[in-house]
């Protein structure tokens, strides 16, 4: 059914948002002949993944940019729209720069005498044996959900890991796939992300892992490629602003005038989706959802060279920074043919903020003191220098993804999570029950709210 409208678009399914969830729901409602309006805020599609080619022809990614083995709906995406993949650069030894500046190679986890590296295994190895049993399609009927909700993740680590340096290692992985500190996220959610991952080192690794494989047109080729698909279908610069709905159809209103549907999807991230207005209010467990899953706080830098100076010295270009510095993490970011070199600095969570509160020729400084100290004198001379900080995103308000506080999964997850309300259904990756919070979880979530439409129009 399509609502008939007095005045402006009518369309059956409204899609809020173009990044990949909203491409990804968009697609599946054309597939199946359904008639689809997309409606972008920005003046581009890809939302939380962001693609822009330098002046010198390199290719970064702001936002999203590696993808994983498992990762089946967006290497099916790719390949469908012949977007080609390289592996990362995960040759030679990765660098760990602790407070006292010592410098160690390591490869795998950690050093094998590392400090605290023991621990850490130990610690992961027990997370993924409580993560199994987490029920990824309804979380609330996970055995332990009650008790691991009420505990963070800091007072976790506190009780069960006795070794300061472990500790510190662990608090360093939460902020390099969750972007906030172990005391702003709950067990649960931690267990949660880890089983939709597949278990811990599928976060955290590289070759087989999420980190396995970079798009060598950037991340976002996939989601322009869908977008030259929709065509017609998609507006940018069309910011949604409210929605009024009932059972008879949904009025979707932007600066450009109203759209009128039989069903939309909302496909913003959390942080963008709660600053539209629904009238009738939606129902309290939805709007406590959003409202207590803040965006993950994160920043990427990169640093442009002539050459991949780094590995003539046998060495990686990945590090893991501990201590009081702002950069947590950094990788080799270099295209596929190395002929430029590239380095991808990550700040999250407190280090973000301090980072991010610094005027600009500060944060850039500091920025190349650590990378200085990781890769000597060449690397403080870069040839181009770009930041990103997602906080700051007017649309997506933060990344990588949104994170429910402490208590949010048990108290409202069971329907404030993703179920319809309504003619209104929810798609992002937050919804998505495997690779929650990665590209591949904002399609599988696209093509979910779309099967919901679907299966509400067959008789
Ligand atoms: C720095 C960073 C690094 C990351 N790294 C990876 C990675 O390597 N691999 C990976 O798989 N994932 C990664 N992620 C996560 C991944 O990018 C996201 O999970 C995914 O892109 C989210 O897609 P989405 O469609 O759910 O939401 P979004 O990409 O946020 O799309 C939502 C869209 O809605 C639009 N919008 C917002 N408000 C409105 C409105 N009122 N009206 C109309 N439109 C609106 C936005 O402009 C946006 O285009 C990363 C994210 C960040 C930020």
């Amino acid at each position: 059914m399509t609502t008939t409208s007095p005045s402006g678009d009518s369309v059956h399914t409204v899609v809020i948002g173009a990044g990949y969830a909203g491409l990804a729901a968009a697609l599946s409602l054309v597939d199946n002949g359904t008639d689809v309006l997309v409606l972008e805020a920005s003046d581009r599609v890809g939302g939380r993944v962001h693609s822009q080619r330098l002046d010198s022809g390199v290719v970064v990614d702001h936002g999203g940019q590696w993808v994983g083995p498992t990762q089946h709906r967006l290497l099916a995406a790719a390949e469908r729209f012949g977007c080609a993949t390289f592996p990362t650069y995960d040759t030679g030894d990765h660098l760990e720069l602790w407070a006292d500046g010592n410098c160690r190679p390591f490869r795998g986890a950690g050093p094998v005498d590392g400090p605290g590296v023991e621990q850490y295994v130990e610690a992961t190895e027990a997370i993924d044996k409580l993560a199994v049993t987490v029920d990824l399609d309804n979380p609330g009927a996970t055995e332990r959900i009650a008790e691991w909700d009420s505990e963070t993740v800091q007072s976790y680590f506190d009780r069960t890991v006795d070794d300061a340096d472990a500790r510190r290692r662990l608090a360093l992985a939460v902020q390099g796939v969750w972007t906030v500190e172990p005391r702003d996220i709950s067990l649960f959610h931690l267990l949660f992300y880890v089983a939709s991952a597949g278990g811990f080192d599928q976060l955290m690794e590289t070759a087989g892992c999420a980190q396995e494989r970079r798009f060598v047109g950037g991340a976002q080729s996939v989601a322009l490629a869908m977008a030259e698909r929709l065509g017609e279908k998609i507006r940018l610069n069309t910011p949604v602003t409210h929605v009024e709905h009932s059972a008879d159809g949904v009025r979707v209103d932007t600066d450009r005038g109203p759209v009128y549907a039989s069903h939309v999807v909302v496909a913003a991230s959390p942080g963008a989706a709660v600053r539209i207005r629904f009238t009738p209010t939606l129902p309290p467990s939805r709007n406590r959802w959003m409202e207590r899953s803040p965006m993950g706080e994160v920043s990427k830098i990169h640093t442009v060279y002539d050459r991949p100076f780094w590995r003539e010295r046998g060495l990686s270009g990945q590090a893991t920074v501990y201590g009081d510095r702002n950069v947590g993490v950094v990788f080799d970011n270099s295209p596929e043919a190395g002929e430029a070199g590239v380095l991808v600095s990550f700040a999250y969570g407190d280090r973000q903020r301090r980072w991010a509160a610094l005027p600009p020729a500060e944060r850039r400084a500091d920025i190349l003191a650590t990378l200085g100290a990781i890769f000597g004198d060449e690397a403080t001379n870069p040839l181009a220098y770009t930041e990103k900080s997602w906080p700051e995103d007017r649309w997506a308000h933060g990344g990588y993804a949104a994170n429910p506080a402490p208590g949010v999964w048990v108290e409202h997850g069971a329907t404030g999570w993703r179920a319809p309300c309504g003619r209104i259904h929810w798609a992002g990756s937050e919804t998505a029950s495997v690779w929650n919070g990665y590209i591949d979880g904002a399609i599988a979530s696209g093509q979910r709210a779309a099967d919901e439409i679907i299966a509400a129009a067959t008789p």
